[in-house]
């Protein structure tokens, strides 16, 4: 683990400059090898100043100046470093490692907790929610690496910890000297996690005894830190209580083993954790929060809006790489934009992705406030992804068969929005947790 030093300033010697992430041309963002010169190429607007064709309400006018300002540096990032690599990323199911540097230079995970060169003011929701739509936009796999490390792993510790393991975890993983996974889901404990988690914590004496088995952690093969959630089996509890704990990569007992042959998010690593008599010392067990499952529900109350503003994402690059398309493809003697079908998909497609948009926002307003639900967040979570997995099926319709096509744009997004729809929370998990807060009887079965 590293040693905490100071803040990276945003100005930093080092971080890319604004002139190094120049927006490349079009066809060398993710161009497809095509025989046919002449046969038109799905377009995403890469330039970082200005509105998206796909934010039609003209929410990003809700941002401030600085948050605009943030925005556009991300926007830089991620045409000149991000848009290039991802398909070949995608096609080779690897990461790029040099995006650990490239979003340490923005300065940007850190920004949640008041843990920045920009600013001591934690950052707000809505704020945070235009940057990782921004990332979806580009790369949802991306923006998966930048949510598990910044709001899953850090959000563990900020929620959950004590304002002495705060001091110590966070600022390192702000400046992503350290970086951090997630790990809750089990090999026999998706959904019922909370009621069938088989991963138990022992304490003997001053340390805690890990063992069991994670499935799916994001950031898992190559994390530093990794947040591992068990039930107590201690000497006089009766396993309800289940706690966080922060265990270092390089710890005895706990290995990884990169989930291969996924078809959705193949650039994230997600990894199998196996923890077989792992100790760590007391004073890494998540102590501020209550000892109970509702400790990890804390932490996904705030990432599934999160979650909600990447579905938002994927959808605005699907509108926007099926409506260049539609304008420049030909058939029947014109451009197909102009037939009232395909006008159909687009206009559902941007009706989808505006809603989808207005909720993410007003969701993320509501917790800037102070309030907001589980239920809030677990509905713009449903809705959104809901909405995604239309809108990307529409897009690939429009670009027709060269929609099939990873380098053509759409395809990647049709596929990584399969994984989006069923993490932080299944549509049918999150239509439970707003079921039941509607009609105040629970569907869950335990
Ligand atoms: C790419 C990816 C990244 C992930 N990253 C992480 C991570 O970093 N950390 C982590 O801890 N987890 C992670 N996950 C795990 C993710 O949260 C789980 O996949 C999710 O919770 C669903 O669990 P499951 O896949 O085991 O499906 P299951 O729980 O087995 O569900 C299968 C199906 O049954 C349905 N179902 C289950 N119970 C009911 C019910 N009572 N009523 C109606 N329908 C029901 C579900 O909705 C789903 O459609 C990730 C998953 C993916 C795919």
């Amino acid at each position: 683990m590293a040693a905490p030093t100071e803040h990276r300033t945003p100005d930093r010697p080092d971080a890319p400059s604004d002139a190094d992430r120049s927006a490349p041309a079009p066809e060398e963002a993710g161009a497809v090898a095509n025989p046919f010169e002449d046969l038109p190429h799905p377009h995403l607007e890469l330039e970082p100043d200005g509105p998206h064709l796909s934010d039609f309400y003209a929410y990003a006018e809700l941002l401030t100046d600085p948050e605009l300002e943030h925005l556009r540096r991300l926007r830089s990032y991620l045409a000149s470093d991000v848009a290039p690599v991802v398909d070949e990323a995608w096609a080779s199911d690897s990461f790029p490692d040099q995006l650990i540097d490239g979003f340490a230079g923005l300065d940007l995970a850190g920004l949640p907790y008041g843990l920045s060169g920009w600013s001591d003011e934690p950052a707000r929701r809505v704020f945070m929610g235009f940057v990782h739509a921004e990332i979806a936009r580009v790369d949802a796999s991306t923006n998966s690496f930048f949510g598990v490390h910044s709001g899953l792993a850090m959000g563990s510790i900020d929620a959950c910890g004590t304002p002495e393991q705060r001091e110590r975890w966070l600022p390192p993983m702000a400046r992503m000297e350290t970086i951090g996974a997630f790990g809750l889901t089990e090999p026999h404990g998706g959904s019922d996690v909370a009621g069938g988690m088989e991963t138990t914590a022992r304490c003997e004496g001053e340390e805690w005894v890990i063992d069991g088995h994670k499935r799916w952690i994001g950031n898992g093969t190559f994390a530093d830190v990794i947040i591992i959630w068990a039930r107590d089996v201690s000497e006089g509890e009766d396993g309800r209580a289940v706690r966080g704990f922060v265990v270092p990569r390089e710890t005895e007992g706990l290995t990884t083993a990169k989930i291969e042959g996924k078809t959705s998010l193949r650039i994230t690593q997600n990894a199998d954790i196996t923890l077989s008599g792992v100790r760590v010392p007391d004073e890494n067990r998540l102590s501020g929060g209550k000892g109970t499952f509702a400790d990890a529900g804390a932490v996904l109350r705030r990432t599934r809006g999160n979650a909600s503003w990447a579905c938002t994402g994927v959808q605005m690059a699907s509108y926007e790489l099926a409506l260049s398309y539609a304008l420049e493809r030909e058939q029947f003697g014109r451009p197909i934009a102009g037939f009232q079908m395909v006008q159909d998909a687009l206009v559902q497609m941007l009706g989808n992705t505006t809603a989808s948009l207005g909720m993410a926002v007003r969701n993320a307003a509501l917790i800037d406030a102070g309030g907001g639900s589980d239920a809030h967040s677990a509905l713009a979570k449903q809705f959104c992804a809901d909405r995604m997995r239309e809108t990307v099926a529409l897009g690939r319709q429009v670009v027709g068969g060269n929609g099939i096509i990873v380098g053509n744009g759409i395809a990647r997004y049709f596929a990584d929005a399969e994984a989006l729809y069923s993490y932080e929370g299944t549509r049918e998990m999150n239509t439970l947790i707003v079921g039941k807060a509607v009609t105040g009887h629970s569907a869950f079965v335990r």
